[in-house]
């Protein structure tokens, strides 16, 4: 490659000037988000197709992708009588001939001329011929095969790029400016793991697995140590810059309300909460993370960190993630608050336009209080200038964007965030670097079981009549049917359907079937759970509304429809919303009609165990993280190749994250000025947050 060549293409070079592509082209290209040549040689491979074994045309078969040398012997475009263009190639060796059958693609005969040399890797059909072909055609023997007789990339597509295009587009930029990509890693550690470049090149051209895994490896460290880099940074900004107040009381509040609890703390609930209020007491930010199964008393535990900082005259903000959630919250929370006097108010959609007023001026003269809501608490339009502590429920994507618009005059509060969902090791080191976790694992005493059985739509009389049974004696059930569209639209007429068809069922004559669901109003939905709660509805039948927190201990059968449509992490949450009494409770998981054997065997997994943390690792096995916790929507950006179940990779990545950022905080030296630009690119919000301090 000349020298002048090399100049003209830098990574920064937009897709449109590589040869072949042109300013329509490169348009189809931004959709995949590939505006440069440098996002172009990063648009690695989805997968590879192995075509690497070469025969001869006498032994191809239909059972496995082969590749032959030959010539083209004769070739013709037709049309088909549906109408359609298409192409066929007749390629020979020394054996014998094959036919490669291409649908509606006349253009190839401009490729495949009579004559040429080509590689083609396919499979043949009952009649022999190969159909849609990978194809190559040999124009210099020192050219390497990119789209035949290899391992083949296939990657990502949009309609108008096909994988021909792409992989040639690839090749060129990889020979244009793969040497000039600037690798963000350190040239320490850059040293240790090979040149960049090289790696770019293998994941998209590997010779053979062990490169493939090399290059995938280097790449995928890459990934890791950005991220466990924009983690370090933000940890070690946040424990430095004692922005934070000292927001604990002596805890003679905290400790009059615990005596007047009708139970014990358990044991994780003490430690839990030791460790809450010794964060409170330093000046240093809290942001910990409080992560309990469901039913394990989170609540109770926010309740009395509360009590500290409010005993210390500061302000407290209880966020839950629904209408109805803070209103229980309100219920709960004045219950046992009472006993100490301390008001708790709440703002919610309940709260008349006088209510908000009052609250808002008694929190604007600085008063104490307890002010529980829903995250819209968040959106500023409530003043707290003495906010000491934000508490929230069942929120565990609560990130430093949150964070920061609750800093209010340049003081940053304590942050509790309360979560059932329960989080891998792995995954939580990955996502929450920068967040302490306090696990509470034992539930307390005294809890009654919960079975869970699957039974199938055909077992649903049966079900019904166990129903019947447990309402005869007092209890409560849930009918859950899961969320089918977003809108809700769909999810509410099956769930009217459904409580319509219950309401009528001879088996459940004189019961109150009640109807919750997301499209109702808030009245209706508050109503609702009302009268469930007072038990004078007997039968929910509801939609995930009440996936988190809501607490009717008599509630003890919990009928899930649809079962399949859920994670088991989901399950797991649902679950828990019965087996808080005493009494033994059940699960019915109802998988419909259309589960496969796959999504039976998943739901099987819930009937054999209760722990929440081994069933996260076991979603976390099946469906990966990105499905299961959002990852997309919590700003971090996709993980291409990096799987954050690999352990061994994650704590490296960190290993070297903390290198870096204790030599240089703020990677203020040259060496590390790539890094940054990485960080920027694509973790700039956070790590902006993070050294704005
Ligand atoms: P979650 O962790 O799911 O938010 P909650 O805080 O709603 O759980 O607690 C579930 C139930 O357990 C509540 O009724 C609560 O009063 C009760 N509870 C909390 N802690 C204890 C304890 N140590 N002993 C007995 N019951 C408890
Ligand atoms: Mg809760």
């Amino acid at each position: 490659m000349s020298a002048t060549r090399q100049a003209a293409f830098d990574p920064q070079t937009r897709v449109q000037y590589l040869s072949g592509v042109g300013p329509a082209r490169a348009r189809l290209f931004e959709k995949l988000g590939l505006s440069t040549l440098e996002q172009l040689v990063r648009h690695y491979p989805r997968t590879y197709l192995d075509a690497r074994t070469f025969v001869t045309v006498d032994a191809l078969s239909p059972d496995r992708v082969l590749t032959v040398l030959g010539q083209v012997h004769s070739a013709a475009a037709h049309r088909t009588r549906r109408g359609r263009t298409d192409f066929t190639a007749r390629v020979v060796d020394r054996t014998g001939a094959v036919t490669c059958h291409f649908f509606g693609q006349p253009w190839l005969a401009r490729a495949l001329v009579p004559g040429s040399r080509v590689v083609v890797s396919g499979t043949v059909d009952a009649a022999g011929r190969m159909l849609n072909p990978m194809f190559e055609v040999i124009e210099s023997e020192v050219e390497e095969l990119l789209h035949a007789g290899r391992l083949v990339p296939v990657h990502a597509l949009t309609r108008g790029i096909t994988g021909r295009g792409m992989r040639g587009a690839v090749r060129r930029a990889l020979d244009l400016v793969a040497d000039r990509v600037v690798d963000p890693l350190p040239p320490a550690l850059a040293a240790r793991l090979g040149p960049l470049s090289a790696a770019l090149r293998q994941i998209h051209l590997p010779a053979d697995e062990r490169e493939l895994a090399q290059a995938r490896e280097r790449l995928a460290f890459e990934e890791l140590f950005l991220l466990q880099t924009v983690l370090e940074i933000r940890r070690r900004v946040l424990s430095e810059e004692g922005r934070g107040l000292v927001t604990a009381g002596p805890g003679s509040l905290a400790a009059r309300a615990r005596q007047a609890l009708p139970f014990a703390l358990t044991a994780d609930q003490e430690r839990a909460l030791d460790e809450i209020v010794n964060d409170l007491r330093s000046p240093r930010p809290m942001h910990r993370l409080l992560v309990g199964d469901v039913g394990s008393g989170k609540t109770v535990v926010g309740l009395l960190a509360a009590l500290h900082v409010i005993e210390a005259g500061h302000q407290v903000a209880f966020m839950a993630p629904t209408e109805i959630l803070a209103r229980q919250h309100v219920t709960t929370l004045t219950r046992f608050a009472r006993s100490v006097e301390t008001s708790v108010v709440g703002l919610t959609g309940a709260s008349s336009a006088g209510e908000r007023r009052a609250i808002q001026t008694r929190l604007e003269a600085g008063e104490p209080l307890l002010v529980v809501g829903t995250h819209a608490l968040l959106e500023a339009k409530v003043a707290m200038p003495k906010l000491g502590l934000a508490i929230v429920d069942e929120q565990h994507r609560f990130g430093v964007r949150q964070r920061a618009t609750l800093a209010q005059k340049g003081v940053i509060p304590d942050v509790l965030v309360l979560s059932a969902t329960p989080i891998p090791r792995t995954l939580a080191l990955a996502l929450y670097g920068d967040l302490d976790l306090s696990p509470i694992r034992t539930k307390p005493a005294g809890r009654g079981r919960v079975v869970t059985r699957v039974a199938g739509e055909e077992k649903f009389p049966q079900v019904l009549e166990f129903m019947a049974q447990e309402l005869v004696v007092g209890r409560q059930a849930f009918v859950v049917l899961p969320v089918i569209d977003e809108g809700g639209a769909v999810e509410a007429r099956a769930a009217a359907a459904e409580h319509e068809r219950l309401s009528q069922h001879p088996l459940l004559a004189g019961r109150v079937v009640g109807l919750l669901h997301g499209r109702l109003k808030t009245e209706q939905k508050q109503s609702t759970m009302d009268a469930f709660a007072a038990g004078r509805v007997q039968v929910l039948v509801t939609t995930t509304v009440i996936e988190v927190g809501v607490d009717v201990p008599n509630a003890t059968l919990m009928v899930i429809e649809n079962a399949e449509r859920f994670g088991l992490a989901q399950l797991h949450q649902l679950r828990g919303r019965v087996g808080r009494g005493a009494e033994r409770s059940v699960c019915v998981l109802v998988p419909g009609p259309s589960a496969s054997a796959e999504a039976l065997e998943r739901l099987e997994i819930l009937t054999h165990t209760e722990d929440g943390f081994a069933l996260a690792e076991a979603d976390l096995e099946r469906r990966g993280p990105g499905e299961l916790w959002g990852m997309r929507q919590s700003g971090l950006p996709r993980l291409k190749l990096a799987d954050l179940r690999d352990d061994r990779l994650l704590e490296r990545a960190l290993e070297a994250a903390r290198e870096i950022v204790s030599a240089d905080p703020r990677l203020r030296l040259a060496e590390h000025r790539p890094l940054q630009e990485a960080l920027l690119r694509d973790y700039r919000e956070p790590l902006e947050l993070a050294l704005a301090g």
